[in-house]
């Protein structure tokens, strides 16, 4: 068996890399699951993106146009007229891509698991039989655990954090996402609520699984009123190579993951865009570059993160007070992109108002982002 592309991992990530070289070359794709879906992920992806990337719009659960901040103390809105996020169904959105890439000519093998190369060929555990399958290029796709990146030695310097949520019944703003950052309720994180409409949302947190029953409690919402529970993990930080030799990491494999958020969807169908040039042009060594606008944001996002990691609430109280001004919220609702948090920071701080505030309430801070 022989293909000119292998993709290990049929999630996101690795179905819309199928999708965008099938019909081009001889493709083909191996899930370890028997089925698309199941991942632990609220499903929130940038609106503006999810048109540009083309992203099954059937897969579309419901719109957001803003977002509630709240604090210990304090709460601001950040609104907009239009949808700025999509909350999707993840089988929905896995399974649109592979169906494309699956009408282009991908082939699919579902329930089968890689398990490392020999030479030079991928070994498959597929429904009880091994293959041994040839490829020009692999695709490690295989999510934050991968066993591609184990098995080119790829080295990961990266916080891991266990990700806790929860589909439940209750009272909800429809086009409202929620935002709590509190560390009184987790000190690693901020927990979220996401509509699905005005009775279900998710919500969810990364951390402890005592923080998220903290937050459940304060949020006053009824664990036994749950409809789902998942748990998942993610990886924020580099792993490195994302080439070697004819083998490329993607998607959560290669932590293609916003550091702020942990949003990773949108960041890997980017770099599928690259790692599709760069394999259509026979130049695997060129996909580290085209991602660069990539490894911008996620440089930015580990800076972020370690700010939000060395203040204490104290200091999150005085920034909420910046970001809840009437300046900061005219900023942020004129100029703030929902992938890039670059350029939102950016608008805030080249507004001297507002730096001067945030340099007050640390100096550290400001450096970091700068
Ligand atoms: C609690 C939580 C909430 C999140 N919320 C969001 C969000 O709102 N928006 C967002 O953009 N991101 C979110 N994320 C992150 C998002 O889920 C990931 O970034 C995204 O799933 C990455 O896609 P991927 O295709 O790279 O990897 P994955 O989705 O992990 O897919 C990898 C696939 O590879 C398969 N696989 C694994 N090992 C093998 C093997 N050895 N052989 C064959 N197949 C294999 C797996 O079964 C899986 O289908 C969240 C994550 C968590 C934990």
């Amino acid at each position: 068996m022989r293909y000119d592309v292998l993709i290990i991992g049929g999630g996101p990530a690795g179905n819309y890399l199928a999708n965008l070289l099938a019909g081009e070359m001889r493709v083909g794709v191996i899930e370890r699951k028997g089925s698309f879906g199941g991942k632990a992920c609220t499903g929130v992806i940038g609106a503006k993106n999810y048109k540009r990337l083309a992203l099954p719009e059937e897969a579309v659960l419901n719109e957001l146009r803003g977002a509630v901040f709240y604090s210990r103390i304090q709460s601001f809105e950040i609104s907009r007229s239009s949808a700025q996020a999509y909350v999707i169904d993840r089988k929905g959105l896995e399974r649109g891509l592979a169906e494309r890439a699956i009408e282009k000519g991908a082939d699919y093998y579902l329930g089968a698991t890689f398990q490392g190369f020999k030479n030079g060929r991928a070994v498959v555990q597929h429904v009880g039989e091994r293959l041994e399958i040839e490829a020009g290029y692999y695709v490690g796709a295989d999510g934050v655990n991968s066993t591609v990146a184990k098995a080119i030695e790829a080295r990961t310097e990266a916080e891991f954090l266990s990700g806790y949520e929860l589909e439940v019944m209750g009272e909800f703003r429809p086009d409202f996402a929620e935002v709590w950052v509190n560390k009184d309720i987790n000190d690693v994180f901020f927990s979220w609520v996401v509509p699905l409409n005005e009775r279900v949302a998710r919500v969810g947190t990364l951390g402890s699984l005592r923080s998220f029953r903290k937050f459940l409690r304060v949020r006053m919402l009824k664990p036994t009123s749950a409809l789902e529970f998942k748990t998942g993990s993610v990886g924020l930080g580099w792993r490195k190579p994302w080439v070697r030799g004819n083998v490329a990491l993607l998607g959560d494999a290669a932590l293609q993951i916003k550091p702020t958020t942990a949003g990773g969807i949108v960041f890997g169908a980017f770099c599928a865009n690259a790692l599709a040039e760069a394999i259509l042009n026979g130049r695997l060594g060129d996909y580290e570059k085209l991602c660069k606008v990539i490894k911008k944001q996620i440089s930015f996002g580990l800076k972020f993160r370690r700010a939000f990691l060395g203040m204490n609430q104290e200091d999150i109280e005085r920034v909420f007070e910046v970001l809840g001004s009437r300046e900061a919220i005219e900023v942020i609702e004129s100029q703030a992109e929902f992938d890039d948090h670059l350029k939102t920071a950016k608008a805030i701080l080249k507004r001297p108002k507002l730096l001067a505030r945030l340099i007050k309430i640390s100096p550290s801070i400001v450096r970091y982002l700068v």
